[in-house]
């Protein structure tokens, strides 16, 4: 079913995304509003955009692997970093073919740039909802948001869309946090996945592994949502984004302060990197 109308749904006048196509922005808002009111299939967006949906369960493993020594190692770290506070060991285990520690995250979403598609795996995001004890579609209206920024940054990279996914992913989480800020006052299940979606992003700093990157995102939007002018980053973010060297070495150092493990004092450190990144080279 293709949904045409877009009568009667809420418009995106958030902070001044300028360089992102507000008309995408807008669509962003108006379909997130159908997911709350209908089930969807097969929707398009500007005759640009797939967006499918699937009940399949496909797990990945988001966090990369490490051997049992290096494990218990970063384990201890992070312990040490986080004054005790560790919450997601039960997510790890070993892997028995490859003897590796590996973090089996269920993977929510994916955005496909091959094909312009937006997937959303529907019982994996049933059951983190489900965990969380939060409604359905607090996780479905997180995820197509996610999803939407990777595919507006493609938009932005055209055919250079081969982004340093640790930049990608940050950046698409504190976008994701300020448009579902901005959507928030529009109702109360808005404002429901912007709590969820905003606890959701900062755990994922206490993960070993990749999915800092993604909580490095939280500590953008935390620390920018106290700032004036705080779309800027997004801003030349979408403007940069093809062009962004993954053999520069700020890139190759930022990449190294956010793992193995989350940098926990070097925020400062990182945000500087990304800085020189995004404004200066
Ligand atoms: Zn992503």
């Amino acid at each position: 079913m293709a949904i045409s109308s877009r009568q009667n749904t809420p418009r995106y006048f958030g902070p001044p995304i300028n360089s992102i196509e507000n008309s995408l922005l807008e669509s962003m808002a108006s379909y997130g509003s159908m997911i709350l009111k209908y089930s969807f299939n097969d929707l398009t967006i500007d005759g640009d955009l797939v967006i499918e949906r699937t009940e399949l369960e496909e797990r990945k493993y988001l966090c990369g692997t490490f051997s049992k020594t290096e494990f218990e190692k970063l384990r201890d770290e992070l312990r040490r970093a986080s004054e005790g506070i560790w919450r997601h060991e039960k997510d790890w285990v070993l892997d028995d073919e490859k003897k590796h520690y590996v973090c089996r995250l269920p993977l929510l979403g994916e955005y496909i740039p091959e094909e312009k598609k937006v997937v959303l795996y529907l019982k994996n995001i049933e059951d983190a909802c489900k965990n969380d004890n939060v409604p359905y579609y607090c996780g479905v209206l997180y995820t197509f948001i996610h999803e939407m920024f990777h595919a507006t940054h493609h938009k932005a990279a055209k055919a250079n869309y081969d982004p340093v996914r640790e930049i990608e992913e940050a950046m698409t989480e504190f976008s994701t946090l300020v448009f579902l800020n901005e959507m928030s006052s529009k109702s109360s299940e808005w404002e429901e996945t912007f709590k969820w979606a905003k606890k959701t992003i900062e755990e994922k700093q206490w993960y070993l592994g990749s999915l800092p990157a993604y909580g490095f995102g939280y500590y953008l939007y935390d620390f920018f949502s106290k700032k004036e002018d705080f779309c800027s980053w997004i801003r030349t973010y979408h403007q940069k984004v093809g062009d962004i060297d993954k053999k520069n070495s700020y890139v190759k150092r930022y990449q190294q302060m956010l793992y193995p493990v989350y940098p926990h004092g070097n925020e400062e450190l990182c945000m500087e990197l990304l800085h020189s990144i995004l404004f200066t080279i």
